[in-house]
């Protein structure tokens, strides 16, 4: 489905951003994926070599514009183009609010929302000179709602749908697709950490009673990454077992 397309993945080292890493390889694109850490970039490249799939990788600061721009550049100057660009690097918080630092705060937009504007700003003039291009972005079930602690994650979520509902109406004239997906409860390092206690009542609550594995969230990226949804832009799609429906 992604045939001879080049695909940078953000948080593509492990979780809901491996596998689509993982499913973008198996569709036969070219994929670069980026990661927090040299290490962690390096282990996630041999596991998926063990597997047969041949994938790079960089770990740039995504709070540095400058240094972003810098990997894109060599980026397109390898590969000649940049057709998928899938922010997906993601961070979360669960405290309340009397107990969230401003710095907290501030961080949580940095890596969710910020590094998204710094990711996509370095991508769009290569994609608007070729007139094509698609942005992919990860949003998450609490930017329906919120959440009843942690309030920075929720206010990230709500702002990633608004940039990409917005960037799909300024770079549809440029046939550049600008879309999101919004994860339910989804069985990752992010959620690992929760108590038993805690999860149980969130699944129960759930109409498919179970949380989501990570392949059934990169399915549906892959699907908006591909042909068979070029009509579609300016949408987040909730993958949630209908949690928030
Ligand atoms: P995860 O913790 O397993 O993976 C997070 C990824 O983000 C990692 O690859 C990590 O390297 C990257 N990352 C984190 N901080 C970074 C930083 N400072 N610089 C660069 N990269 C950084 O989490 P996940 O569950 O796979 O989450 C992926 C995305 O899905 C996030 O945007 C998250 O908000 C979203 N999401 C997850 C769930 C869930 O239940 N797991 C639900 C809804 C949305």
């Amino acid at each position: 489905m992604l045939e001879g397309k080049v695909a940078v993945i953000t948080g593509g080292t492990r979780g809901i951003g491996y596998e689509i890493v993982r499913v973008f390889c198996e569709n036969k694109a070219k994929v670069i994926l980026f990661g927090s850490k040299e290490e962690t970039v390096e282990k996630a490249i041999t596991q998926l070599k063990e597997d047969g799939f041949s994938v790079t990788g960089y770990s740039p600061n995504l709070q540095n514009p400058e240094e972003i721009q810098s990997v894109i550049d060599q980026i397109i100057d390898e590969y000649s183009t940049i057709d998928i660009l899938v922010n997906n690097a993601g961070i979360s918080a669960n405290k309340k609010i009397e107990d969230t630092s401003a710095e907290e705060f501030i961080q949580i937009m940095e890596i969710n929302v910020n590094a998204m504007f710094h990711l996509s700003k370095a991508v769009i003039p290569h994609m608007k000179n070729k007139k094509k291009g698609v942005i992919l972005n990860t949003s998450s079930m609490v930017s329906i709602y919120g959440q009843p602690s942690g309030v920075g994650y929720p206010t990230s979520k709500f702002a990633v749908n608004g940039m990409t509902k917005s960037l799909a109406r300024e770079l549809a004239p440029f046939q550049i697709r600008v879309n999101a997906v919004a994860p339910g409860v989804t069985k990752t390092d992010m959620v690992a950490s929760l108590p038993q206690e805690i999860m149980e009542p969130i699944i129960q609550s759930i109409p498919l009673k179970r949380m989501a594995e990570p392949k059934e969230i990169a399915n549906a990226f892959l699907f908006l990454a591909s042909d068979l949804a070029s009509y579609i832009t300016g949408v987040v799609l909730s993958v949630d077992g209908a949690a928030m429906n």
